[in-house]
């Protein structure tokens, strides 16, 4: 379990996180917003670890007193993880029960009664409201934090009584030095940090999703054949990658490849290809393509993304994008 010491990125938070502390000015309540993976879990456990040490060293939990072995062994008593119980939001009941029942009572042993609701994003507005009560007038050893992808669904009173902080993507190089640090090669560590969209935990995923890899290897391949190809083949092609529609990085992988080609093409630098294992093919491309034309494809496949998200229909999308950029 992380300290805020060996959390990679969100240094304002976890500074201004480590202020509060040491000047007592910790709040009853806060958000952390930020994308799935993005380490909203690892700041709030490394918080809550920190409020109830016993030996706190400069604003860092010890890891050896009763409070810091109790909660990297999740038995922290006065640290509670709120759940959905019944349904997949998180509801009044739940609320009612793993909240508000366990705030009259003052901690078993520590210093803060501390709630983590994960997924609050899909606390009910009945949740919300019956969590409010706590909001306004929290008792002053509780400390209640929720992880959320967004803000959208908080009621305004809910906010307003909350610090929000928010989680930024974290820069491709930190997340690359992060997994050399997990013991990942440097291709992959840097293969895996540019598609992850600056989340750590989705860069792991990624690097432990086998169809994720088969998926880049059938989208390289359809741009390797794509000149070679009739449009009847390009078409039956757009068919094809259909079954790819629902991986959002699809696009991005395409845009990689051709930006490892027109950067090879400029520079002729073999150790600027990020896609390492792809430099044979993305050397031939670089031969057989103009720089205008890899430029106007990178153009069709941001204009193609954007269509995607005005929902237009994928394979529609697809074979649109092979057609304009086998025209280039
Ligand atoms: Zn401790």
């Amino acid at each position: 379990m992380a300290d805020f010491k060996d959390i990679t990125g969100h240094e304002q938070i976890v500074k201004s996180l480590k202020e509060s502390i040491k000047n007592n000015m910790v709040s009853h309540a806060y958000i952390f917003c930020g994308l799935k993976g993005s380490g909203k879990k690892l700041v709030a456990d490394a918080f809550a670890k920190v409020l109830n040490c016993r030996n706190m060293q400069n604003e860092e939990g010890c890891g050896k007193c009763h409070s810091c072995i109790q909660f990297e062994s999740r038995n922290n008593p006065d640290v509670f993880y709120v759940k959905a119980t019944k349904t997949k939001s998180i509801s009044v009941d739940d609320i009612r029960e793993q909240v508000i029942e366990k705030v009259k009572t003052k901690p078993y042993s520590y210093n803060y009664k501390i709630f983590i609701i994960d997924k609050a994003d899909t606390l009910t507005v009945q949740a919300q409201n019956a969590l409010l009560k706590t909001l306004e007038e929290p008792p002053k050893y509780v400390v209640i934090m929720l992880l959320s992808q967004s803000m959208e669904s908080f009621l305004p009173t809910v906010l307003s009584r909350c610090v929000v902080m928010k989680l930024r993507p974290i820069s491709a190089h930190k997340i690359k030095e992060y997994m050399i640090k997990l013991g990942f090669n440097e291709t992959n560590a840097r293969f895996y940090s540019q598609y992850c969209g600056g989340s750590i935990g989705e860069a792991i995923r990624l690097s432990k999703d086998e169809d994720f890899y088969t998926m880049r290897q059938d989208v390289i391949n359809c741009l390797i054949k794509l000149d070679s190809l009739d449009t009847a083949s390009v078409m039956l092609m757009a068919k094809d990658i259909e079954k790819y529609k629902l991986y959002p990085e699809l696009f991005d992988i395409m845009y990689m490849f051709y930006r490892d080609v027109l950067c090879y093409k400029v520079l002729k630098d073999e150790e600027r290809i990020i896609e390492k294992d792809k430099t044979e093919d993305i050397k031939k491309q670089a031969k057989l393509l103009d720089e205008k034309a890899v430029s106007k494809r990178l153009e069709a496949i941001l204009n193609v993304k954007k269509q995607i998200k005005q929902n237009t229909p994928f394979q529609l999308s697809a074979e649109v994008l092979f057609i304009n950029m086998k025209e280039n």
